[in-house]
């Protein structure tokens, strides 16, 4: 990463009016819009209120493409190749239940796995017989790479990893998995929830063949947005478990045709104004620079993780040998919903990652619920100094 420009905070903070309201260290959960993504969202919800929504979306028909075109960009993906859809696990799923597993294939997944990932895989190695295997994690606290090249074998029918987990600011070592999959030919779908909007993603660096994100967090996006990218090999191999009109088209009372691109994963009916709103945030964050993006946030959340750690009574529970902008910590004597509700009242937004959430992972490391501030690069040090006081404060009691 060379010749990475320094972000404008001030700028980044005046184009973002919630940072005038709150200290938003949930970022992880959802960041603050900058305006434009917000104008965005209430114009086009104002011309479907005067023009009917219709109407108002074949005004903006080209716009709308041109926001899977946005998301490309920001993957290094082709625009055939992106989806859009509700919220991340609805794309996450759509690929996951095309997928076809029989008794004694095998799915591996890594600790740091979302709840609903690993429910999704419970429920199908239920119905059919498939196996979940869980990849240990090295001693850094990221997934064994090395145990993940032992496991591979021809029952392994897909490699499902989690980049960012939600309860930590480990970063997976998703490339060096993507290598892996890749020479195996085996289907690797990929979890980028936490990653993308903070960490430069590159579809082909990670050899993903699939991956999905959501608007509202690091992307800093509307709510109820969200995006999949899906490579052609993976396409020609599977069929959405569910299609629409849409998603194929009807060619003769007995005939239906699959669309080609990655559209066959999406429904016809969609939010118009908060997918406009999607692509204005994907374009803001792509004009600050994703490099840059990183860069700062992975310093912020770096200097937070030291200060946290000097304060007595105060654990910072972090892995991997390559962190991102979230932190997670525990106060002594103090359940991590308390901390999160104190600091709520001084006007610091965090959040709690509960350890029923992460069941292959805090409690193995057997950690309680965790809480959680996720920084970003409209954040300040004076920000993370008013959060370390506050949590100082409380451990002190
Ligand atoms: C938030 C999150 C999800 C789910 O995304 P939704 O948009 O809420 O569906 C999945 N995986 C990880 C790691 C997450 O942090």
């Amino acid at each position: 990463m060379d010749c990475v420009q320094d972000i404008d905070v001030e700028r980044a903070r005046a184009e973002t009016p919630g940072c005038a309201r709150v200290t938003h260290l949930d970022n992880a959960g959802a960041s603050l819009p900058p305006a434009v993504v917000t104008d965005t969202v209430i114009a086009h919800l104002r011309a479907e209120a005067l023009r009917g929504g219709y109407r108002a979306a074949a005004e903006v028909a080209p716009r709308l493409d041109a926001v899977r075109a946005s998301v490309a960009t920001l993957l290094n993906a082709d625009a055939a190749d992106v989806a859009l859809t509700d919220n991340a696990t609805r794309g996450w799923q759509a690929v996951f239940y095309a997928l076809p597993f029989g008794p004694g294939d095998r799915i591996l997944t890594s600790r740091a796995e979302y709840a609903s990932n690993a429910i999704a895989f419970l429920q199908v190695a239920e119905r059919t017989g498939a196996r979940v295997e869980v990849v240990e994690d090295d001693p850094s606290g990221q997934l064994d790479v090395e145990d993940l090249r032992r496991r591979m074998d021809e029952r392994v029918r897909l490699i499902a990893l989690t980049h960012v987990p939600t309860q930590g600011g480990l970063v997976n070592p998703a490339e060096e998995v993507g290598r892996i999959a890749e020479s195996a030919g085996v289907p690797y779908l990929l979890d980028a929830c936490q990653s993308a909007g903070q960490l430069d993603l590159d579809v082909e660096r990670l050899r993903c063949d699939a991956l999905s994100a959501p608007g509202r967090k690091y992307l800093r996006g509307p709510r109820g947005t969200g995006l999949l990218y899906v490579r052609p090999r993976l396409r020609e191999r599977i069929t959405p478990a569910v299609l629409d009109l849409h998603a194929a088209t009807w060619t003769a009372p007995d005939r239906y045709e699959v669309e080609g691109t990655a559209r066959m994963f999406e429904t016809w009916e969609r939010d118009v104004a908060a997918v406009l709103g999607l692509g204005a945030a994907v374009e803001y964050a792509l004009a600050w620079g994703l490099p840059a993006v990183e860069a700062r946030v992975v310093a912020l959340a770096g200097r937070l993780r030291d200060a946290l750690r000097e304060v007595p009574g105060v654990g910072v529970h972090d892995q991997g040998v390559r962190r991102c902008g979230i932190v997670t910590f525990t106060v002594a004597g103090r359940p991590a919903a308390e901390v999160h509700g104190r600091l709520a009242e001084t006007g610091i937004n965090t959040s709690v990652s509960l350890s029923r959430y992460a069941r292959y992972d805090l409690p193995a490391r057997g950690l309680p619920d965790l809480v959680r501030a996720s920084v970003h690069y409209y954040n300040t040090d004076e920000e993370l100094h008013r959060l370390v006081e506050a949590v100082e404060e409380l451990a002190r009691r």
